[in-house]
């Protein structure tokens, strides 16, 4: 197949149906597959032979969308999982076990942060955050002996700070370890991480990527260049013998291109069974079909409703990664110069009070505990998520109390920004 640009890759990449077969990849809703010999099916089990036998570790429908995912990365190999928490959670425990150290970016998801502070700890896994924009000193003082991984989001959720991707894969590699990185919010159409250095990339499928609020889900992509042989005492589980899996010794077998993402699949979707469901990669599947329109359309929107708040007198303050007032807007431009995404925060003057006003008075925009999907929805997370905080408790999370996060939808921009504005007349 010639090489493709992003755009029809989004349509065509992952499967390619033969004569009279079905346009759209068919929802495989197979737990198992039959084999004539219990040969057939030993290759198979001994990972020498390809094939599937059992959808918690391997299904057509979700491998033809991992495969899609992989392409729009440039990656050399790519799996998905039930959930972003499982994508991270696997990406990271792949390669760092009980006693392994990770340095992670402090500007990540809430979720995230407390699956590495709190459960992977309770792991044996520990972590040490950094600022994203800490200094080349208080980076290099983050790495510890038995560091195993760098960590961040390309675009954080919900700072929206940039990750200045090359300095961090740089830290990363000068210690012998990958960097691993959360695209979510900007995508494969707005950030190509591998270009820059990262080495593996994360994705919640659940936002942008499906994009319809359908279908919670997650993927891990790898770049295939990092050398886990020439740092083989950090990687032990790449560069030995898997006694769990017949002595398979993941890098010898896989090369370098195969290694990391077939022991996530076989060892640890096998043992933790993340795995979606094959109706859920469809949906995932369709979602991608239109991401590229999408995500022109969110970013078109997000940046008129940006300008509007900026310029509106009732609001202290907009953070919005291609507003030039942006502190994160220099690395946006290099990084993701056709434009960021759709989530936009910013403050109604008056603190949670009128915050929580403004919220009420709004009647296109829903109030939902979601982002990044195709209808306008806005969270206020001092009057729900975080209610139980004062305001001083709200302000050491790093979250304000008139903090309001809008995920910008592609309806109209006129009705988007028209409901904007009679809800703050009414603050
Ligand atoms: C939502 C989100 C996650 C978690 O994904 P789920 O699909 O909800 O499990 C991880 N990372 C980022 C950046 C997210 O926005």
């Amino acid at each position: 197949m010639p090489e493709y640009r992003p755009s029809t890759n989004c349509l065509h990449a992952g499967y390619r149906p033969g004569n009279g077969e079905p346009r759209n990849p068919p929802i495989v809703q197979s737990t198992t597959f039959r084999y004539a010999t219990g040969e057939a099916m030993g290759a198979l089990f001994d990972l020498e032979a390809a094939g599937y036998f059992y959808t918690r570790l391997q299904n057509p429908t979700s491998d033809a969308v991992a495969a899609k995912i992989c392409s729009l990365e440039g990656g050399s190999a790519a799996m998905l999982t039930s959930s972003g928490q499982a994508a991270n959670f696997f990406a990271v425990f792949n390669i760092a076990g009980c006693g392994d150290h990770v340095v992670a970016s402090s500007a990540i998801y809430g979720g995230t942060y407390n699956l590495f502070a709190v459960t992977m700890k309770r792991m044996g896994v520990e972590f040490t955050f950094v600022p994203p924009d800490c200094s080349d000193a208080e980076l290099e003082a983050a790495f510890r002996p038995n560091t195993k991984a760098v960590f961040g989001e390309t675009l954080a959720n919900p700072a929206l700070a940039v990750l200045d991707i090359q300095r961090f894969a740089a830290a990363a590699h000068a210690h012998g370890v990958p960097l691993i990185v959360d695209n979510t919010f900007p995508t494969p159409i707005h950030c190509r991480p591998f270009q820059w250095g990262a080495d593996i990339v994360t994705h919640s499928t659940t936002k942008y990527m499906d994009g319809h609020a359908n279908a919670v889900g997650g993927a891990i992509v790898d770049a295939g260049t990092f050398d886990w042989t020439a740092h083989a005492d950090k990687f032990p589980g790449l560069t030995t013998p898997d006694e769990s899996y017949h002595g398979v010794t993941y890098t010898e077998r896989f090369g370098l291109a195969g290694a990391y993402i077939t022991k996530a699949t076989v060892q640890l979707m096998r043992d933790f069974g993340a795995t979606p469901a094959p109706q859920n990669a469809y949906y995932l599947n369709i979602g991608l079909e239109t991401l590229p329109l999408r995500m022109a359309k969110h970013c078109e929107n997000a940046l008129a409703v940006a300008k509007l708040l900026e310029a509106h007198p009732k609001v202290a303050w907009v953070n919005y990664p291609d507003l030039e007032s942006s502190p994160s807007h220099a690395l946006a431009r290099k990084y993701m110069p056709d434009g960021t995404c759709g989530v936009v925060s910013f403050g109604v003057k008056g603190g949670r009070e009128a915050a929580s006003r403004f919220m009420a008075a709004l009647e296109l925009c829903s109030i939902a505990t979601h982002v990044a999907d195709a209808k306008t929805c806005v969270l206020h997370p001092a009057s729900t998520t975080h209610r139980q905080m004062t305001d001083e408790e709200l302000r050491a999370a790093g979250v304000s109390p008139d903090l309001v996060r809008l995920s910008v939808g592609i309806e109209d921009a006129q009705d988007i920004l028209a409901d904007l504005e009679q809800a703050l007349d009414r603050v």
